[in-house]
């Protein structure tokens, strides 16, 4: 075992690591120890959910970064290994919405309520809780049809141009809402954009969000557990109809939820129990 990772580590600047743009990258290391330093932040190694001696970093991956190679270095005591993340774009399809014009061209009356919510907001995804909550791998808070996956370009009312951040999920009446895995609730309330919002705080930089709901069955505050109802779907905010918007943030960084719900869902496989430089 310690030739293998000994090896490991020799072979580890060979291999570099593939991502997308908007995607995270969850990198494996044979020791739960350092961090990996990138060109505009140092992400902490954390311990693998399912086998303690070895660790893992999530890389998010901004939306709008450009192809091209990024180094960046996993520093542990007594070593310092180089990685390049090599970012290319996957295939984003294109949207176009109509939307109440309100929600595009906000009344000058709101336009304070946004700044305020959107500063909150960033405080809290920016926010790193050293707790991991959950030790089980995360679920879909609804299963129901996809109607939007994450990273499609959109257009609104045929002006205002954006990408989608997250996930839809059908919701044509108001449906229970589950909590994708344990954490703490950390905002319970009604945002302009995104209306009815629950926020949860899942621990190392990770956070859930679930917009557009009608009610909400949990306080700020709360510990809930994976499964449990945070609230009902709804129709409220900047939507074209009722549905859910999940999203998921890892290190203030808006990430494509189910690509980073799958990679962290295969860290409890065993056949992941294998270090490797990159999945
Ligand atoms: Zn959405």
């Amino acid at each position: 075992m310690r030739l293998f990772v000994t090896l490991l580590i020799t072979f580890l600047p060979l291999w570099g690591v593939e991502g997308y743009r908007g995607k995270s990258v969850l990198i494996t290391f044979p020791s739960p120890s350092g961090i990996v330093v990138t060109a505009d932040k140092n992400i902490s190694v954390l311990s693998h959910p399912a086998e303690r001696s070895l660790g893992i970093a999530i890389v998010p991956i901004n939306y709008y970064t450009p192809e091209g190679i990024y180094p960046m270095s996993w520093i542990a005591p007594g070593r310092e290994v180089p990685l390049d993340l090599n970012v290319a774009a996957p295939f984003y399809p294109t949207e176009t919405l109509s939307v109440d014009p309100a929600k595009v061209t906000p009344p000058p009356e709101a336009l304070e309520r946004i700044e305020q919510e959107k500063a909150e907001a960033h405080t809290i995804y920016n926010t790193f809780t050293p707790i991991r909550y959950w030790d089980k791998p995360f679920i879909r808070p609804l299963e129901t049809d996809i109607t939007s996956f994450y990273g499609s370009a959109r257009t609104y009312n045929g002006t205002l141009k954006s990408y989608h951040g997250g996930v839809d999920f059908r919701a044509r009446t108001p449906l229970p809402i589950l909590a994708a895995n344990d954490g703490i609730v950390v905002l319970v309330k009604d945002r302009y954009y995104a209306g009815g919002t629950v926020i949860l705080d899942h621990g190392e930089g990770l956070y859930s969000c679930y917009f557009h709901l009608s009610r909400y069955n949990v306080s700020v505050g709360d510990r809930v557990t994976r499964g449990q109802i945070l609230g009902m779907s709804g129709a409220t905010g900047r939507i074209t109809g009722p549905h859910l918007h999940f999203g998921l943030m890892v290190h203030g960084i808006q990430t494509d939820p189910l690509h980073l719900i799958e990679q962290i869902n295969t860290l409890f496989k065993k056949e992941s129990d294998e270090p490797v430089a990159a999945r």
